[in-house]
């Protein structure tokens, strides 16, 4: 289940800082877009790039090592939109990752009933007007907090943990098996303690020993403005408290932009398309153009502006967000005028038309045939028309 974070960047699993940051270091030069565009490449670049942001987190590294995955049971990729607890394991699931390989460790002595808080993520859908000027939301999860009664140790109050009679403490039992190498030692984690040593003989009422109760909380998250799809906002100690009371890991919000009607986005640049009536575009005219945040652009058109005319509107785009959070600058409106030319015509507007070709001597024109006269305006139309949404 939990995916190999050691095998993909090809390091052992008691590489140091350091060795893991030279292995990233060492695929990333390998397989950055800037180096390598090859799809599958650039796949293996998000992966490796996971791995590292996993593993480079001493926190993160904890939850690996003891047999979990810090991001959660794949991400939540199963959980639809608009499900407020995508992607949020419960409870029995995080207790799976820690007692079920049973591969970390290695028997050296009891585990510490505390561990680490996995960390959350949820999904927050979002206007493009809302990504431009930034939001406050108000958002309810459902986590693990820390039970009061104990405080997480997990016992009645006024009573104490054990030491397990079984292990003596150890945490891990072991038996012998004979072979014909002859006998064999092995050990593996005590069944009565789960490897922790003791045995909370008085568990706490509330909590059933666990140190953690469900809760169902309202956080109010601070969405920055120029946010984009697939960004994350992360709100650290606001994911679920850990067994036995441990950290609280993170909480992810990440953005999931709605579609606009009339504007696109590549990456603070907004693009839209203006359709012009073939009359207005060959005599010129001024439009008003609302923008994103509902202000007006005057757009001067001049006489003869052809189909694929790209009008550059500076600053009109939305705020650039750097990595440290702060917002400098805008993007650019680019708006792009198509000229419609009309489809049904009565009998005064053909005359007129039929009047406009004799004086312009089209009545019978020669076809003007280039093998890529409009291309790279035509180029250009396809390039903005096929910007997704990210
Ligand atoms: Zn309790
Ligand atoms: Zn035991």
């Amino acid at each position: 289940m939990a995916r190999d974070y050691y095998a993909t960047l090809g390091v052992a699993r008691d590489a140091t800082p350091e060795q893991i940051k030279r292995a990233y270091r060492k695929l990333a030069r390998e397989l950055h877009p800037d180096v390598n565009p090859d799809e599958a490449a650039q796949e293996r670049f998000r992966e490796v790039t996971t791995a590292y942001e996993v593993l480079s987190d001493p926190k993160k590294r904890q939850v690996v090592d003891l047999g979990g995955d810090p991001l959660g049971n794949g991400g939540g990729a199963g959980g639809g939109m608009g499900d407020p607890f995508a992607g949020f394991g419960g409870l029995g699931d995080i207790m799976d990752a820690f007692f079920g390989g049973g591969a970390g460790g290695g028997g050296r002595g009891p585990r510490s009933r505390v561990q680490p808080g996995s960390d959350a993520l949820l999904r927050l859908e979002l206007t493009l007007e809302e990504c431009a000027s930034g939001v406050n939301r108000d958002i309810t999860v459902d986590t693990a907090v820390l039970c009061d009664s104990c405080d997480g140790g997990g016992s009645r109050a006024g009573s104490a943990p054990s030491t397990c009679d079984t292990c003596g403490g150890r945490g891990e039992v072991q038996s012998v098996q004979r072979s014909f190498l002859g006998q064999v030692m092995t050990s593996r984690p005590c069944p009565v303690c789960r490897g922790f040593g003791e045995v909370i003989t008085d568990p706490c009422q509330q909590c059933g020993g666990d140190g953690r109760v469900r809760a169902r909380r309202t956080i109010t998250v601070k969405i920055p403005a120029g946010v984009g799809d697939g960004m994350r906002v992360r709100l650290a100690g606001e994911g679920e408290v850990g067994p036995g009371g441990g950290p609280a890991g993170d909480l992810f919000v990440e953005v999931e932009e709605l579609p606009h009607e009339r504007f696109t986005r590549d990456g603070a640049d907004l693009h839209c398309t203006v359709e012009l009536p073939m009359t207005a575009a060959a005599l010129g005219t001024v439009l008003t153009l609302e923008t994103l945040d509902g202000g007006q652009e005057e757009l001067t058109i001049e006489p003869g502006t052809q189909p694929g005319t790209e009008h550059v509107l500076t600053g009109r785009g939305l705020p650039k967000l750097r990595s440290n959070g702060k917002v400098s600058g805008h993007g650019d409106l680019h708006v792009h005028l198509d000229v419609v030319v009309p489809m049904r015509l009565d009998d005064a507007q053909s005359d007129l038309l039929r009047q406009l070709a004799a004086l312009r001597g089209e009545e019978q024109p020669e076809p003007t045939v280039t093998a890529n006269g409009n291309g790279s305006r035509h180029g250009l139309f396809s390039r903005f028309r096929s910007f997704g949404h990210r």
